[in-house]
């Protein structure tokens, strides 16, 4: 029989153990061992059975054992000590109230379409959501004033099992909030707080928000599945990255403007301060820059002025360079939904979808580009990892057309990975200690985590062929799956192709004879979700299933189903090598990686995101990729860097894992684990990346947003249409070096100078400066500095001003230099702000820039 309705009896607790319902409720028992620790010793089996989740531990424990527990004084010390830590940790001065800096925003709000935070808040899919989680808890950690902003789905994304033939089978159990550690957020009467968008045809999107507690940061959570809507609105918030074009559409709307709504709610119940910064994690969320236009309108600014003021106070963040990770709507569909009829009534359509138009050599003129509206709502961007940094300015370098790609006004932070969520208790026991730990005792250490994984693969296997279809008798020899002595790889991830989940594959007996070398034998732990639309990925899992199903291989390579945060705690510890092997550059940053490293884990990966960045031979290996011609036939390339891998695993990672020496302890791959720990360590830390992201984005973008008042807001969009209206007259000729530059030598000084044509600007609207450095044989700059020039004298008889400077030849070799005027305001957050600048007639390339719109 089935149910017909479902709902939660919440446990009642004697009142000496209200505090463990606290304890619940705050996420930080996600990365807090004690805590969980404490949780344990409520019911060593019901913590299992309830896969760590507190919240549901304490509504399967019984009336008796509670009553036990309320009559141990141990456990009861426990609890009071636990709760007052808690209490603590909300309370006292952190890193942020430290700084006592008037720059520091007051608050921040972090919106994202995923966020994973624990296993058991399922709200994420992969690396994003995980990052998501991550930058919160950090963020709690440091005591900066930041509220998450996402979607509650009611299936989250889905649990992957397998079927008999290895295709992937997706299921999506209801999520009921009662049973999650998440809290309606209510009005001072009682009744639910609510957001609600006007969808065309007068239609209406509710939603109710519920509220995370994730250490000292709250994450609102919209869910439309709630009674006054009608049955399509209910399911808006169903699941993650599901449904047409017109769901994702409406997801994004209630995430970007029903998020800032939920926003100023939460302020106004809790007598919180309003964010100074929105900071969007992908475009998904980028509507909230809208919203917060439509409300400047509102008390009396045009959209030109909100626009500056919204922009200043907004930072975007890009998290890929796939296309399939970008959204691109219809610009018919994102028209419909807005406008008189839809939402934000009162600010132009056309403007809107202005904001959001392909406007480069080969964009598409029929989309509305997530990412590029993204760009053109925040001063300042960045990417997640220096590679990533250079390839998104590359990417995007068409919305600044007068300027070279690594100008664009793109820059990087690389991401970071929260410690005390991904370290093992094991490991952090040790916590710096790392340098001075007796080879034997890290070794060791490392042989744990490994028989760990193993008991915990076993199950998980076991698990997943009882669910194949197995019967018990046939599953003996899952009790030799593995062994804790042997060399462990670990590969788990989502699987989009650029991934290449089966790049191991590519000669089949080569990696069998890896996999079973009976002196260095490698055995492989293999995870990883496709998503459901993505037949080509279900394909590359079933291969990689088939392999794993061999009896000949069976025991040393395994595919684990369902990959998610609770498996992930157990892989990263338990695997001496994590491999990673994307098509370079894809992998914007990747972070599993960091996450094997935190501990103790060695690198195998392809020079590509972080990993580009930061690899040292001591930390583990580069896979070689493949370059040239071989490069471009996917083909070779895969051929080749196949090659290279086995190669790697056979001659150096293998021979030096098994390199014992007289005490059985490998002294060369232990130095390297330390190093790993002690040296890459503390560059991975997502502790690192908050830090970075409120000294170099969050403070500055306060401090813009506070000088944009809105007679100031008014005063630089005014200034901006002037100066797009005048720049076609302004012009640079009559360069002069003052000397014979093919005679130069190393230190001379040139004199610089040139004549501008302002037009109808004056001299303070206009920065003139000159470029040099490096030339390539076609006399592209590369690595160039900037000098500004100064205006001297008065204008020519025909208007134009004479500017000049020194210029000091500091390098040996090819070397050349242009010039260029700029608009210059002191609002300006940098000068490609516009997308324009003005070069000499004889430059070669483009002339004059064209407008950013
Ligand atoms: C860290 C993590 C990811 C992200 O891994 P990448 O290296 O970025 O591919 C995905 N899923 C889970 C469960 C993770 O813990």
């Amino acid at each position: 029989m089935k149910a017909i309705r479902r709902f939660t009896v919440r446990p009642v607790l004697p009142d000496t153990l209200r505090p463990l319902s606290d304890l619940a409720r705050n996420l930080r028992w996600s990365w807090h061992e004690p805590t969980r620790e404490l949780f344990r010793s409520v019911d060593p089996d019901g913590w299992k059975a309830a896969e760590s989740d507190p919240v549901r531990l304490l509504g399967s424990v019984t009336a008796a054992r509670l009553t036990e527990l309320a009559a141990d004084e141990d456990f009861l010390a426990a609890l009071a000590a636990a709760a007052d830590d808690l209490d603590r940790y909300l309370r006292e001065p952190r890193w942020y109230q430290a700084q006592h800096s008037e720059r520091l925003p007051a608050a921040v709000a972090y919106f994202s379409p995923e966020f994973g935070v624990t296993a058991a808040l399922p709200q994420y899919s992969g690396g994003l959501g995980i990052l998501a989680g991550d930058h919160l808890k950090a963020a709690s950690d440091l005591g900066v004033p930041l509220t998450g902003v996402g979607l509650l789905y009611r299936h989250g994304y889905f649990r992957q099992s397998l079927s008999r033939d290895g295709w992937q089978q997706e299921h999506y159990p209801v999520l009921d909030p009662g049973e999650l550690p998440v809290t309606l957020l209510r009005e001072h009467d009682g009744s639910p707080a609510r957001v609600t968008l006007a969808l065309p045809g007068g239609r209406r999107l509710h939603a109710h928000i519920w509220v995370a507690q994730v250490g000292r940061v709250p994450l609102l959570m919209l869910d439309s599945d709630v009674e006054e809507n009608g049955p399509a609105e209910r399911d808006v918030t169903d699941r993650l990255y599901g449904g047409g074009s017109e769901h994702r559409l409406l997801q994004e709307m209630l995430l970007g403007i029903g998020g800032v709504r939920a926003v100023r709610a939460y302020a106004r119940l809790t007598d919180g301060p309003e964010p100074e910064v929105f900071h969007t994690n992908e475009g998904h969320a980028g509507f909230l820059g809208l919203e917060r236009i439509r409300e400047l309108m509102g008390s009396g600014l045009d959209f030109d002025g909100s626009l500056e003021s919204v922009r200043a106070g907004t930072v975007f963040t890009t998290h890929t360079p796939v296309p399939a990770g970008i959204d691109r709507f219809d610009r018919e569909l994102v028209a419909r939904h807005f406008g008189e009829d839809g939402e934000l009534p009162g600010v132009d359509v056309t403007r809107v979808l202005a904001l959001g138009r392909e406007t480069y050599p080969g964009g598409d003129q029929g989309v509305f580009n997530m990412a590029v509206m993204g760009l053109r709502l925040a001063q300042r961007a960045n990417g997640v990892s220096t590679l990533h940094g250079a390839v998104s300015r590359e990417m995007f370098s068409g919305l600044w057309p007068g300027f070279d790609a690594q100008e664009a006004p793109i820059t990087s932070i690389t991401n970071g990975v929260h410690a005390p969520t991904w370290v093992a208790p094991e490991l952090a026991a040790l916590c710096g200690r790392a340098t001075d730990v007796p080879d034997r005792e890290l070794w060791d250490l490392r042989r744990t985590l490994r028989e760990q994984l193993v008991g915990d693969v076993r199950e998980r296997l076991r698990a997943s062929w009882r669910q194949r279809g197995a019967g018990s008798a046939e599953l003996g020899w899952i009790d030799s799956v593995l062994d804790p002595d042997v060399l462990t790889i670990g590969f788990a991830r989502r699987v989009p192709s650029y991934k290449r989940l089966t790049l191991m594959l590519r000669d089949k007996p080569r990696l069998t004879s890896l996999l079973l070398d009976p002196e260095r034998p490698v055995q492989i732990v293999v995870a990883g979700k496709a998503h459901p639309a993505d037949d080509g990925g279900k394909r590359l899992v079933q291969e990689l299933v088939r392999f794993a199903d061999d009896p000949k291989v069976r025991h040393r390579i395994v595919f684990l189903p369902d990959y998610g945060m609770g498996m992930a705690r157990r892989l990263y510890p338990g695997c001496d090598v994590w491999l990673n092997n994307p098509l370079r550059p894809l992998e914007a940053c990747g972070t599993s990686g960091m996450k094997a490293a935190l501990n103790g884990g060695l690198n195998l990966s392809v020079l590509d995101g972080w990993w580009d960045e930061w690899f040292e031979p001591d930390f583990g290996w580069a896979i070689p990729t493949a370059d040239g011609a071989a490069a471009l036939d996917e083909e070779r390339r895969d051929d080749l860097e196949a090659h290279a891998l086995y190669e790697l695993v056979e001659k150096r990672v293998a021979p030096r894992f098994y390199d014992r020496g007289a005490d059985g302890v490998p002294s060369r791959w232990t130095e390297m684990v330390r190093r790993t720990l002690t040296d890459l360590g503390p560059k991975v830390l997502a502790d690192r990346m908050v830090r970075e992201y409120v000294e170099r984005l969050y403070a500055p973008a306060a401090e813009a947003a506070r000088a944009l008042v809105p007679g100031a807001a008014r005063e630089l969009a005014a200034w901006k249409a002037e100066v797009r209206a005048a720049w076609p007259q302004v012009t640079v000729d009559h360069v002069e070096f003052g000397e014979d530059l093919g005679e130069a030598e190393l230190g001379a000084t040139l004199l610089v100078r040139v004549r501008v044509a302002l037009g109808t600007l004056r001299p303070d609207d206009v920065e003139v400066q000159a470029v040099a450095g490096r030339v390539d044989p076609d006399d592209t700059l590369t690595g160039a500095r900037v000098s500004v020039l100064k205006p001297t004298g008065t204008p020519d008889l025909e208007g134009r001003r004479l500017y000049e400077g020194p210029l000091v030849l500091d390098r040996t070799g090819p070397f050349g230099c242009t010039v260029r005027a700029l608009p210059s305001h002191p609002l300006l957050p940098t000068p490609t702000d516009l997308g324009l600048t003005a070069l000499p007639s004889e430059a070669k390339g483009e002339g004059a820039g064209v407008l950013m719109r």
